[in-house]
């Protein structure tokens, strides 16, 4: 199957006028929105937590701003809605924190869109799943006419990369994410999962902030780098394919990618408009490598099953900064497999039972945990890498 992603530079979020063409001028080259005309189109951004737009972590205002109007004035009937990150409870007040600490109460404001506070959620069995044939989905994402995914070009230290794919998790509600990365510990696994998930979904449209988006460690502890591009698709396969190869991390080394591809859910992405330059010095996670499919399966097999059987001598594992941690216990509540806890007023972790699966460095808000590889792993890791 053949998609297009439409590419529009635009350098900064300084000027809407600027965001408003660039995004009208993606979403055009990709072929232009669904039909909204009187229905009620879900705008589900990237709001892993509340987090200020400068710091790259969520979808940037003003692009939701103008996704927003494009979908007014076509006669859509808008609501903006995401279940924060892993852990995080999923209730009014949380999402008025995140809505307001993430521009989005006052882009709602200027557009006349009321926020929905519902944090009500359906069950959808899904026979058709390959891993997971049943989902609980939050009532916005459910309830939903149209869905269009604005999601947010960031590494990802368990994904790896986390764009239009990964975006879809976030129908997911919050406290019922962290299980399943005890289930999916391997992301091999949890990459076919979400891909179930997009195929229950089926996210309409999507449009990508990469104009700043996050390297190195991300989802939440990378760095801001400027990219300078909007990227518009009908398919989120087609979407993460052309930002791979933005940032230089190659569609093949990609778990999420690979499996769709695999599931011919996707064959060949055509880019129209600006050419997509790909950022040479772009950082990825500290977890990543090129598993590339042209690699010989020894290889490979040799790396699977280093992360699963030989975690402790390989994969990274969270060590705690003591002077950042404030033992807010929020890593506790998030941990999957109990592997989190609390003494004397600071966090610690049981690492034989800890899965490596990194939500606990993805949400924590105080850069308190730095996630570190053995010695013995950083040396084979430079050599299979
Ligand atoms: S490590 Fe982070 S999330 Fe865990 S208790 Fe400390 S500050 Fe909170
Ligand atoms: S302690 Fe280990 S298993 Fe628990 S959240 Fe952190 S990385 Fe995941």
């Amino acid at each position: 199957m053949k998609t297009i992603t439409g590419s529009a530079r635009c350098q900064t979020y300084d000027k809407r006028e600027d965001v408003f063409k660039a995004v009208r001028k993606a979403v055009r080259l990709a072929g232009g929105l669904p039909d909204v005309k009187g229905k009620k189109v879900l705008i589900k951004p990237n709001l892993l937590s509340d987090a200020a737009p400068e710091r790259a972590v969520t979808t940037h205002p003003q692009i939701i701003w103008a996704v927003a109007k494009l979908v007014q004035d076509a006669g859509g009937i808008v609501t903006i809605a995401d279940s924060p990150g892993a852990g995080i409870l999923y209730t009014p007040r949380t999402l008025h924190k995140v809505y307001s600490k993430c521009g989005i109460e006052e882009v709602a404001k200027e557009l006349g869109i009321t926020l929905d506070y519902d944090v009500g959620f359906k069950e959808c069995n899904f026979p058709e799943g390959v891993v997971m044939k049943h989902f609980t989905v939050i009532n916005q994402a459910y309830n939903a006419d149209v869905i269009i995914s604005v999601c947010k070009l960031k590494t990802h230290m368990f994904a790896h990369f986390s764009g239009a794919v990964k975006n879809t998790f976030g129908v997911i509600p919050g406290l019922d994410k962290p299980v399943f990365h005890s289930r999916f510990p391997d992301f091999t696994d949890f990459a076919e999962m979400l891909v179930d998930l997009n195929e229950l979904v089926k996210p309409d449209f999507v449009v990508m902030d990469a104009i700043v988006g996050m390297e190195g460690n991300g989802p939440q502890g990378g760095s801001p780098k400027n990219v300078g591009y909007v990227l518009a698709s009908k398919s989120v396969y087609g979407l993460d394919i052309s930002a791979q190869t933005l940032i230089s991390m190659p569609p093949e080394s990609i778990a999420t990618t690979i499996a769709a591809l695999r599931r011919g859910l996707i064959e060949e992405v055509e880019v129209r408009g600006d050419e997509i330059v790909p950022v040479a010095d772009f950082v990825p996670p500290s977890t990543y490598r090129q598993e590339v499919v042209h690699e010989s399966w020894q290889k490979r097999n040799i790396y699977r099953r280093l992360q699963r059987v030989g975690k402790d001598i390989y994969s990274p594992s969270p060590v705690i900064d003591p002077k950042r941690c404030v033992g807010c216990g929020q890593c506790v509540r998030i941990c999957p497999v109990k592997a989190a806890h609390i003494s004397q007023g600071k966090a610690s972790f049981n690492l034989t039972n800890c899965i490596r699966c990194y939500c606990c460095h993805d949400m924590s808000q105080y850069d308190a945990i730095i996630m570190r590889r053995p010695i013995v792993g950083e040396i084979i890791h430079s050599i299979i890498k």
